[in-house]
């Protein structure tokens, strides 16, 4: 800025012309563009708080996506194994019964409307201190921290018969949707991966006994 005033022998013209681009101009424009700036900033961040909640929800369904459920449970596990938090809970995987025979009798569309109706009547039982979050096609994980025993079995149970009765399809009236729900129940220092693999086997018994069942490991 101040290159044009190291010229000692400048003309009268050139100095005035020095004034207004080395100090005027830069003093009218340097406030504005600043501020251009700081704006800019501030949308770039807005921008990737959304981008970062977009990417931790399914799309479709509006609960939490794969990763990001597995990244919460994981925080909460290792808090609670630092001591911050009880080292109890339970672990739910909800798996929606035939669900490729809905599809082939009532369309692609209508399944998707089945899962935003399953994933809606999931929230609506749970409290807001759990997690939810759609870990496959049609498949739901529910974490409870904090929750063991019979509350955990009752809110699985509650889970169960709530999607039990959806109204789906709208003409036809409730019954056709229902899922099986594994669970694991933990009281010490676990994984991720450990609670799904118990969850996992317990929703596998469901399955064979049946469907529209909750086999829980409590
Ligand atoms: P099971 O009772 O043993 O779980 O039977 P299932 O038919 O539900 O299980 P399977 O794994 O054989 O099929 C899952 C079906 O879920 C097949 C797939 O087309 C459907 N599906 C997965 N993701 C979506 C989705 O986003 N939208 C729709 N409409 N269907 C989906
Ligand atoms: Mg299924
Ligand atoms: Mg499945």
């Amino acid at each position: 800025m101040a290159d044009s005033f190291n010229f000692a022998e400048m003309s009268q013209d050139h100095f005035r012309r020095a004034l207004a681009t080395d100090i005027l101009l830069p003093t009218l424009i340097g406030g504005p563009f600043f501020y251009f700036l700081l704006e800019k900033i501030r949308q770039l961040a807005v921008a990737k708080v959304e981008l970062q909640r977009l990417a931790s929800t399914d799309s479709l369904t509006a609960v939490l996506s794969r990763g990001a459920f597995e990244m919460l449970v994981e925080a909460y596990l290792e808090r609670a194994r630092a001591g911050s938090l009880p080292q109890t809970g339970s672990f739910l995987i909800v798996d929606a019964d035939h669900f490729k025979a809905i599809n082939d009798s009532h369309g692609h569309q209508a399944g998707d409307q089945a899962l935003k109706l399953i994933a809606g009547a999931i929230k609506e039982i749970l409290s807001p201190a759990d997690l939810v979050g759609r870990v496959g096609g049609e498949e739901f994980a529910v974490f409870l921290p904090a929750v063991v025993d019979d509350t955990a079995s009752r809110t699985a149970e509650l889970i169960r018969q709530r999607i039990r009765a959806l109204p789906f399809p709208r003409d036809v009236g409730e019954g056709l949707l229902s899922v099986s729900i594994g669970g694991a129940t933990f009281r010490e220092n676990t994984s991720y991966e450990e609670l799904f693999k118990t969850a996992d086997r317990r929703l596998y018994e469901a399955k064979a006994s049946g469907r529209n069942l909750v086999r829980m490991s409590i």
